[in-house]
């Protein structure tokens, strides 16, 4: 009974690096998800690129750092 449980296991291991770490369905949100957040977006006020995750959005703008959102007005 656990041999079988075992074999499984392998089983749904070796399933599961065929699919590179993570299955089709499951794997494609998340791999769009951290897609979008490695999205380079400019800066409204100098120019400079930073990814969406480290980005701030004010008024539906992108900033690099909260010095360039306070240099606006
Ligand atoms: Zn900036």
């Amino acid at each position: 009974m656990i041999l079988k449980l075992l074999i499984f296991v392998l089983v749904g291991l070796a399933v599961y690096k065929f699919f590179g770490g993570k299955f089709p369905t499951l794997g494609k949100t998340k791999e769009e998800k951290k897609v979008e957040e490695d999205t380079l977006v400019e800066c409204e006020k100098c120019g400079t690129y930073v990814t969406l995750k480290e980005s701030i959005v004010v008024n539906g703008k992108h900033y690099c750092s909260k010095e360039c959102t306070k240099k606006i007005s």
